[in-house]
């Protein structure tokens, strides 16, 4: 399959419909004019065959001559007409359908790629039900549209003109007399078209909803079963699936008063037709073979002109969905490697941050004036109530979000002139909720490098994340694959196999989400040691909830509603009556208490 420039691609799916269908076509462009060429033949063929019944009784009945030969040699020509006709048909019909095929298996790459590449904002919003309803059920349509739509668009057109055209040859009045509901026809199709296209978009939209309702349920199951909530889980599914069912009846019952209507009309006018036709041959103006022709061949026009509207109703489906992706490739994507500064030697990982301000919406700050300073391999603890801001702070230095005032210094560069791809491939996250690929442990570990990593390194790396002994005790040790099919791993394991893949990684800058305030206390000690293999040499950010953690932090800086509020080292900050010193009294109030009970025990 030749391969096509997704930038290109990308500007002509939005720019309109038929620059992206045409776009992305590239390379299938000859296959599908061979279908539509092969569509014509067999269209001849058909009416050939019409025409042949007409010379047989004009010419040989009528004239009665070796009438046994004549028969045997007309048969046989039917045959071969109709096997032409099958065999042209049949080529029409496949090339099509590998021109969608592989437009559509483009598409899915092209959608899959997009997808990753969009901003964390977008993601924010989005919903996966909804995403994965556009790449598979809305490109499934376009597939349809071009392997079905487009075909029988060409092979009505092509069966209308190539018989009218015959017809007009025979007798012009009765051709016109024939066609005389195309325009009724185009008129009705053309309304229908309007209203199916805007009842299918809310059916894809339902749809949609459904798949989004069902896929949180599945990823939200413990939660769901912890509380009880399967009923009330169960009753929101049925009011998303009523909807569908809903906004689908209302599809099909638009389908079902569109086929009577043409039904009659096209009845009607073959009705017309026949009579017209038979007291013109009745008067002499046709012959007799003429007329049995004639009687052939109205089928083919007024069916044809019938699916005509058919066929219209049905693009409109794949119209849609075309829509519906292109609204989601005009998001717009995050730039990996748009930068200017390429940085020779490694990097140190000095963090200066001067005055900076964000806002996730517009006027709504959610960080003020946050400035201070990291040497290389410090540790830096964010220390503050939730939605204090901490998540928001630590995300902007791999450039998920851009800060919108001051300035971020990275090695004494400003944070924008690094390529996102720089910054993430020198930024290693380790977040509270760890997540694992359904892929084997090694993958898991080996995920963050993008060289071919061997097993000394990986071992090495879950030795240093104390995860390794947890992975040998599995039968399958490392190629233990994690979730569904495999061994479902604890917490505080998925934890560490996610610090081993950190290890592996080698950042020279760790973002680390207090990894240790969700697992038991044995846990916690073997995390801790592992995390502080990690930490070593590296600038690290951690967000602390304990402040245990925090104590060794070379800055400690306190966060309230956004803004900075204390800072200092450990020692320093007990000193100090403020935030830091209420939250060190509750905790350890709290663990004294702990520890007295459980020594009673
Ligand atoms: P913390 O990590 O301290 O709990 P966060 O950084 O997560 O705090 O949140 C800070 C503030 O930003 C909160 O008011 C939160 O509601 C808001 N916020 C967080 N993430 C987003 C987002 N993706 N879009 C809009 N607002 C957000």
């Amino acid at each position: 399959m030749s391969e096509i420039n997704y930038l290109e691609l990308r500007e002509k799916i939005v720019a309109n419909r038929a620059s992206g269908l045409w776009t992305l076509m590239m390379g299938f462009h000859f296959k599908y004019l061979g279908a539509m060429i092969f569509l014509t033949f067999g269209a001849i063929s058909k009416t050939a065959t019409f025409l042949l019944l007409a010379y047989f009784i004009d010419e040989v009945l009528g004239t009665g001559g070796n009438i046994i030969g004549a028969i045997a040699l007309i048969a046989l020509s039917f045959v071969v007409l109709a096997l032409v006709e099958g065999v042209f048909t049949f080529l029409s019909g496949r090339l099509a359908a590998q021109t969608a095929e592989g437009v559509t298996r483009r598409l899915r790459n092209f959608m899959f790629d997009h997808l990753q590449r969009l901003n964390f904002t977008f993601h924010d919003k989005s919903q996966t039900g909804d995403l994965i309803q556009r790449v598979t059920s809305d490109i499934s349509a376009i597939q349809r549209f071009y392997a079905e739509q487009v075909i029988e668009f060409g092979r009505v057109i092509l069966l209308f003109s190539v018989n009218f055209v015959v017809l007009l040859t025979i007798n012009v009045e009765l051709a016109v007399i024939t066609v005389l509901i195309v325009p009724a026809i185009a008129i009705i199709s053309l309304f229908f078209f309007r209203r199916v296209s805007k009842a299918y978009d809310a059916y894809q939209e339902a749809d949609a909803k459904l798949s989004t309702v069902l896929q949180e349920n599945l990823s939200g199951v413990r939660v769901v079963k912890a509380f009880a909530r399967q009923p009330y889980e169960s009753d929101k599914f049925e009011v998303a699936n009523y909807d569908r069912y809903f906004k689908g009846t209302k599809l099909t019952r638009m389908h079902s008063i569109y086929w009577p209507i043409t039904d009659v009309l096209a009845s009607v006018q073959m009705l017309v037709g026949y009579i017209v036709g038979a007291i013109m041959a009745i008067n002499g103006q046709i012959t007799l073979g003429e007329y049995l022709a004639y009687v052939g061949m109205v089928v083919w026009i007024i069916q044809p002109m019938r699916g005509l509207g058919r066929i219209i109703v049905n693009a409109s489906t794949g119209l849609v969905s075309f829509d519906r992706i292109a609204a989601l490739v005009r998001e717009s994507q995050e730039p990996l490697t748009e930068g200017i500064h390429r940085p020779e030697s490694p990097l140190k990982g000095e963090v200066v941050f001067d005055n900076v301000s964000f806002e996730y919406e517009a006027d709504v700050p959610v960080l003020h004036d946050i400035s201070f300073k990291v040497e290389p391999g410090q540790i830096v603890a964010l220390l503050g109530s939730t939605g204090s801001g901490k998540t928001t702070l630590v995300s902007l230095l791999p450039r998920f979000y851009e800060y919108t005032g001051g300035q971020i210094l990275l090695d004494g560069v400003e944070l924008k002139d690094y390529t996102r791809e720089y910054l993430r491939r020198n930024i290693g996250i380790v977040e509270q909720e760890p997540f694992l690929f359904s892929r084997s442990i090694r993958e898991n570990i080996a995920y963050g490098v993008d060289r071919s990593v061997t097993e000394e390194e990986v071992i090495a790396a879950a030795k240093a994340a104390a995860v390794h002994d947890v992975i040998l005790s599995f039968p399958e040790g490392y190629n233990t694959v994690v979730g569904e099919r495999g061994v479902t791993l604890s917490g505080g394991q998925k934890q560490r196999v996610v610090i081993a893949r950190t290890i592996l990684k080698n950042p020279r800058i760790l973002l680390l989400d207090d990894a240790t305030s969700s697992v038991d206390t044995e846990t916690e000690a073997e995390i801790r040691a592992a995390l502080e293999n990690l930490m070593e040499a590296r600038t690290t950010f951690v967000i602390a909830h304990r402040i245990q953690t925090v104590m060794i932090a070379d800055l400690i800086l306190v966060m309230d509603k956004g803004r900075i509020v204390q800072r200092g080292t450990h020692e320093e900050l007990v000193e100090q009556q403020g935030i830091y010193r209420q939250i060190y009294d509750v905790q350890a109030r709290i663990e004294d208490e702990l520890e007295k009970e459980v020594s009673s025990v």
